[in-house]
């Protein structure tokens, strides 16, 4: 009997060893078990050195108590009732825990129960946190238009959905983000550039609430949209300033609504907050609107402000950026638009406030995760390219003049705009119309005078 759980117990500590290698617990479980090793052998060399049965008794103790004492949690449990000479059914059960440990520890370490225990005692937020949250934009690229699609907690929400001819682009990437169902629609104003497309989105899915500031504008356009709205979107809903709605954890809170007859100023202007992270959407208002928000005196301040009217002069004015402040800009426009959207002088003012700008007629589709803290954006095409608003991207043109050189061996002529202290190639269609000055030179030349090169032609 007493050989029998000698061979159990040697057993057993042999197989600790095996599971805790190569920790310091492993090597005194070794030593133990070869210690309770029953085989003449071994225990006629023991007697030899240690003649009394009492201290051979005790040694092998001390070794697998010192081995548990090593070992994590789970195995101090099991070692309680393991003691040398400890009742046959404790040391069975122990090792069959030992075994079924060491079956499931190799495929998949979470299955055995008392691991679980064991991570819930290591990392006890871990099981207490909430389900992971998400937050995200895509400011989808629909020309010279509007579309934004958030998504937070799985929760998603539509800000404008670009023109007539952009609903198959609208449907496109709700059916590719497999969107069931969208919480929340917002048409900021009644213009086709920010309206023309939702029908699209509504031809895929259903919205449960859909805001836009007006509930009648003469044209086929706003009543085609009238329409899906009425039948998919729960009907139009004008908003109030003040009122919030929720969107997941984010709160989006009107902060703009002027029911004046100017459509682009009748604006939707609203702040989502998700954490520590702002975005401010301000459709197509202009300084009417944006002087009426800064008289409201409400806090503007934002980490991402998606730049009004497209870009144009007429938005973006100095007070309002002042009181955003923000760290991102995003400006939705169509390449080499009629308008001459987005103006110098807006991106001139983005420029002096330090913004780092993203543009869809650059960038194509434009990507924004935020964590709560941290925001992270992502672009379709040209990365790198230079959008002309802060100094850490003109480093960057700096860095390739070998390439830019390439292009200006045969011609060194700039056109310069004199005001914004820009240079284009003379053929750019972003050139000056004012403040026009042409300059034969290099463009390290221009550079060392304080001029930056234009985004669009690249110089
Ligand atoms: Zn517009
Ligand atoms: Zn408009």
């Amino acid at each position: 009997m007493k050989k029998i759980l000698l061979w159990i117990g040697s057993i057993f500590m042999i197989l600790s060893a095996i599971v805790c290698f190569p920790s310091v617990a492993s090597l005194f479980m070794l030593m133990s078990g070869v210690v309770l090793l029953p085989l003449s052998a071994i225990t006629k060399h023991y007697r030899r050195i240690i003649p009394a049965k009492s201290i051979r008794i005790c040694l092998a103790i001390v070794l697998i108590v010192v081995s548990f004492l090593l070992t994590p949690v789970e195995n101090v449990n099991n070692a309680t009732g393991n003691d040398y000479g400890d009742s046959d059914t404790t040391i069975t059960k122990s090792l069959e825990t030992e075994l079924q440990e060491t079956i499931s520890q190799e495929p998949e370490p979470q299955k055995s129960e008392s691991q679980e225990t064991e991570s819930q005692e290591n990392e006890p937020q871990e099981p207490n946190e909430p389900e992971i949250s998400t937050f995200s934009i895509h400011f989808i690229d629909v020309g010279q238009a509007d579309a934004a699609l958030i998504e937070c907690d799985g929760h998603y929400m539509l800000i404008d959905g670009g023109n007539k001819g952009d609903s198959n682009v609208i449907y496109t990437v709700l059916k590719n983000k497999n969107v069931s169902k969208l919480d929340m629609v917002v048409a900021t104003h009644g213009h086709e550039d920010h309206i023309g497309g939702i029908p699209g989105a509504f031809n895929y899915t259903s919205s449960d609430i859909t805001l836009c500031p007006i509930n009648e504008y003469d044209t086929d356009v706003f009543n085609d949209f009238k329409k899906y709205a009425t039948s998919k979107g729960g009907g139009i809903t004008v908003p109030s300033v003040g009122n919030t709605y929720m969107l997941g954890s984010a709160e989006i809170k009107i902060l703009g609504v002027n029911s004046i007859s100017d459509a682009n100023n009748s604006s939707i202007v609203l702040m989502i907050t998700y954490g520590e992270t702002k975005f401010l959407f301000t459709g197509d208002a202009e300084r009417e609107a944006e002087q009426t928000i800064l008289n409201s005196g409400v806090c503007l301040s934002a980490t991402v402000l998606k730049v009004g009217h497209h870009g144009s002069e007429t938005s973006t004015t100095y007070p309002f950026l002042r009181e955003i402040m923000p760290e991102y800009a995003v400006i939705s426009v169509g390449e080499g638009n009629s308008y001459g959207h987005p103006d110098e002088d807006t991106l001139s003012r983005l420029r002096n406030a330090d913004v780092t700008v993203y543009r869809t007629d650059i960038h194509g589709d434009i990507y924004c995760t935020s964590d709560g803290k941290n925001i992270v954006f992502s672009v379709e095409k040209n990365e790198s390219a230079d959008t002309l608003t802060n100094q850490e991207e003109t480093i960057n043109t700096e860095q390739t003049p070998s390439e830019s050189s390439e292009q200006n061996t045969d011609n060194n002529d700039y056109a310069l705009n004199t005001k914004s202290k820009k240079f284009h190639y003379p053929s750019c269609s972003k050139g000056p119309t004012k403040n026009k000055e042409y300059f034969t030179g290099t463009r390290d030349e221009l550079i060392a005078q304080g001029y930056s090169p234009c985004g669009s032609c690249n110089p």
